[in-house]
């Protein structure tokens, strides 16, 4: 158990390094469905999620 604990605090890590070099590549993550995207005026949704939630 304090094995499978361990790998999911490195697996957390991991994630986070990877955000936080997306971040410094100039991405965000979508706040809907949690992908990358490139923000081009500090949106917090993705191009498919605005897009969904624009249409009604
Ligand atoms: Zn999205």
């Amino acid at each position: 158990m304090g094995q499978a604990k361990k790998e999911l605090a490195e697996q957390e890590a991991n994630e986070y390094r990877q955000r936080a070099a997306m971040k410094g590549k100039g991405y965000s993550f979508c706040q809907h469905c949690d992908l990358p995207f490139k923000a081009i005026d500090g949106e917090l949704l993705c191009e498919d999620c605005w897009d969904e939630v624009t249409k009604g």
